[in-house]
């Protein structure tokens, strides 16, 4: 990995064929035509309020540093903005003269009403800016190691330009577009910022097989223009997710794991009206904790109550029933822990502590037995553990 430092460049060369696109609200080009401000997988450029863009402004008219700008080295010799991008349209916008500044006086001044040594020190200003070059694993280590002001680049944001290219540039028409057709058919079942990447990445982690692989999968189809095994794997997993519901509630269904949810179970037949009904219950029902194990606990044929993770009995119920077992161990001259009372020897008549018990529902909760005082009993650590289906 190879990162240059650049201190000869001024912001005058960057606004040198500077691009803004007003209707996209994007600062697109710069250094004369070598520099993308703006490469696809960045955000918009949100510096626009007439506070954060000034900022950026009065900071040069005070010969204030504007802080270190990451570039990343792009094969046909350009270079895109890794970390930058809103201070760079910021002070592109202000010098081709889309918006003003205050004066000392409290005028609005447009660059160009500027007083020439003002104008001087906007477009004089010296810049430090690191170029990287290397294996994406080089560039991820080097991004962490360094501390960027501002909103730091998410993990997938990072890997687009890393990989960026046909494929990046096809697969974020599809996946990273908030108002297409496919966002808007799946959202009940994705979570994250759209924007942000989180659907790129989710498709990516499912052709690839998990997270961990996104990055050679990316360098393997870098310069593909044809996305459509990802968007098909994509689809295959979400037709068969929907297809388990008659009807969708996005609090059991959204942002699951879908695709190891389907190479586990799409092979096996459900019956969508059985399936709806069963998760609805298990929704309203105030002793789930975790509603988004719902679906797994119903397609595993609900025997591991784990993933639900059933909500447990209140302290109170456990303190009165702790009491009442451990009075008559007491009097038996045997453990307060059932279990323990006719397991072996060395435990049969320990007494354990409040803090060493757990309560246990004597009927399981996933055979209908209640969360109340009635059906709990308290076992030792070892043995609720063992019991494990709540
Ligand atoms: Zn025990």
């Amino acid at each position: 990995m190879k990162t240059t430092l650049h201190t000869e460049i001024t912001v005058a060369d960057i606004c040198k064929g500077f691009v803004y696109n007003e209707y996209e609200g994007k600062g697109l080009f710069g250094l004369d035509g070598r520099l993308v401000i703006q490469p696809e997988y960045q955000r918009n450029y949100i510096y626009a309020d007439g506070k954060r863009d000034v900022a950026v402004v009065e900071s040069l008219l005070k010969g204030y540093p504007l802080g270190l700008l990451y570039f990343v080295a792009a094969p046909d010799r350009r270079w895109e903005v890794l970390d930058g991008q809103q201070r760079i349209t910021s002070f592109g916008r202000f010098v081709s003269g889309k918006f003003a500044v205050r004066d000392e006086n409290g005028m609005e001044q447009y660059f160009s009403g500027l007083a020439e040594n003002l104008r001087r020190r906007i477009v004089e200003a010296p810049l430090t800016i690191y170029v990287c070059e290397g294996e994406e694993s080089e560039i991820k280590e080097w991004f962490r190691t360094i501390n960027i002001a501002g909103v730091p680049l998410v993990q997938q944001e990072l890997l687009n330009s890393v990989y960026s290219g046909p494929f990046v540039t096809a697969a974020k028409e599809v996946f990273s577009n908030s108002s297409s057709a496919l966002v808007q058919k799946w959202r009940d079942f994705l979570s994250g910022d759209v924007k942000r990447q989180a659907w790129l990445e989710t498709a990516l982690a499912w052709a690839a097989g998990g997270k961990e692989k996104i990055g050679g999968y990316m360098g393997e189809h870098r310069f593909e223009t044809d996305v459509s095994p990802l968007k098909t794997f994509f689809l295959s997993v979400l037709d068969w997710a929907d297809g388990l519901f008659t009807r969708v509630d996005p609090r059991a269904t959204k942002g699951l794991d879908w695709a190891r949810l389907y190479e586990a179970h799409h092979a096996s037949p459900y019956s969508p009206e059985a399936f709806t009904t069963k998760v609805e219950e298990l929704l309203d029902d105030p002793c789930v904790k975790d509603e988004k194990g719902i679906v797994e606990y119903v397609l595993g044929g609900c025997e591991d109550a784990r993933l639900l993770n059933v909500r447990v009995f209140s302290d109170a119920v456990k303190k009165t029933v702790y009491a009442r077992q451990t009075a008559e161990a007491k009097k038996a001259g045997a453990s307060n822990c059932p279990l323990c009372a006719i397991g072996p020897k060395a435990n049969r008549a320990k007494i354990w502590t409040l803090a060493e018990m757990d309560a246990d529902h004597v009927a399981a909760w996933s055979k209908g037995g209640a969360t109340d005082i009635s059906n709990c009993q308290m076992l030792c650590r070892t043995h609720n553990r063992a019991k494990g289906n709540r």
